[in-house]
């Protein structure tokens, strides 16, 4: 199958795999000034720099939790020098979102007697008083997992003697969906349709991520796949640019991911930072201009909005322009977010930041599997602890 075999043939993996190997090792340096030295540097300063290489880790961070799934279902960190680190990131949609934002919603399903939909994954994320969606069904809630927000237009259009709520959730690429089911309702009157609006932005909790570590952890991101088919690859380069972090975006097959992973080595090793675009065959700079044209005329950046793991992060999140507020079920239902502290067993926070494993959670496995998730990394396949668990690479010891 094109597009699809060819990234994930056995013996170009070998190669790459290769590859790396020798970008992560001096004497696999080819380009690296390090390895290459002036002609009259000393010998001395010479074994010092082939030293500081040896002893060099590459931390890099997989943004998107559909790489990280990738990483553990190729079992592509097998593939890597104990050398080469990958790292997790928050780019999971129902991973970052806080206990709060569930409670709005199973307020509204259990007080408000709305309709209540929203994607599969959204329905296990664990909430207050040991309930979720799904839990909230069992009390009585109209709640439904549905496939498209054309599903949710539908219910709102066939009972319109009830409210149909969506809850919205997730990046760059889920939004546009969101913002033409807003645009349709208006255009065909529909008054029983709201949303509450959780959509964030991947730029921003990069920017938060780079800022809390103060940009000394990580060493370069793989970015996006499907997120940067939206936005592009241009909103990355502020990250080289400012914090000289290469970013390279990365298709979801195996051999992209490890192409991606050489790619950011070999930057590293020659010591630029730049964002190169590994996943050609989809993304491009501009990125879709007409799905962001559409998500501008809907939505507008919210001035703060707390993620889990990374805080309140400003500009990190969207929410319905004034036009369309009619549609914003946060001021159509009145429903307050407030705060909720994370279960204190659970590591996810630490994990979305980068700072954690999945199996340094004492629960990991035990208290905490996909079929009882404690935590919200273990409810999607996206989740680094779901997609550990899954493939069994807790068993790693690196
Ligand atoms: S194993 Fe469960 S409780 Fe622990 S960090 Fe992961 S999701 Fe949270």
């Amino acid at each position: 199958m094109k597009y699809v075999d060819e990234f994930r043939d056995g013996e170009l993996a070998k190669n790459i795999s290769a590859n790396i190997a020798r970008a992560a090792h001096p004497n696999g340096r080819t380009r690296s000034p390090l390895l290459n030295p002036l002609p009259q540097a000393g010998e001395e300063a010479i074994e010092l720099l082939r030293k500081i290489s040896d002893n060099r880790t590459y931390r890099l961070m997989e943004f998107c939790g559909g790489h990280t799934h990738a990483i553990s279902r190729y079992g592509l960190a097998d593939l890597l020098p104990p050398n080469v680190r990958m790292i997790h990131g928050p780019g999971c949609p129902v991973c970052v979102l806080p206990i709060g934002r569930v409670d709005q919603a199973i307020r509204l399903a259990l007080e408000q007697n709305v309709i209540l939909r929203t994607y599969a994954d959204t329905l296990r994320v664990p909430a207050s008083d040991h309930l979720s969606l799904m839990r909230a069904k069992a009390h009585g809630a109209d709640v439904r997992m549905i496939y498209s927000t054309q599903d949710a237009l539908k219910v709102a259009r066939d009972n319109p003697q009830r409210e149909v709520v969506f809850l919205a959730i997730g990046f760059e690429t889920t939004t546009p969906p969101t913002a033409v089911a807003i645009q349709q309702a208006a255009a065909e009157g529909i008054k029983n349709f709201s949303i509450l609006c959780d959509h964030v932005l991947t730029p921003a909790a990069m920017h938060a991520i780079l800022a809390a570590e103060g940009g000394e952890v990580l060493d370069g991101f793989v970015g996006p796949a499907h997120v940067s088919t939206v936005i592009g690859s241009k909103p990355y380069e502020p990250f080289a640019d400012d914090y000289g972090k290469p970013v390279v975006i990365a298709g979801f097959e195996p051999l992209d991911v490890m192409q991606a992973i050489l790619m950011l080595l070999r930057q590293i090793n020659d010591g630029r930072a730049v964002v190169e675009n590994e996943f050609t065959r989809a993304v491009t700079r501009e990125g879709n201009l007409k799905a962001q044209a559409l998500v501008a005329e809907v939505f507008e950046l919210r001035d703060e909005f707390e993620w889990r793991g990374l805080g309140s992060v400003p500009n990190s999140a969207l929410r319905l322009r004034p036009k369309y507020a009619a549609f914003d079920a946060e001021l159509k239902f009145k429903v307050d977010y407030v705060e909720v502290s994370d279960n204190k067993a659970c590591e996810c926070a630490a994990i979305l930041r980068g700072q954690k494993r999945p199996q340094e959670c004492k629960i990991f496995g035990t208290v905490c599997t996909p079929d009882n998730p404690v935590g919200s990394c273990m409810v999607s396949s996206e989740g680094a602890c779901a997609a550990h668990y899954s493939y069994g690479r807790f068993r790693e010891t690196v």
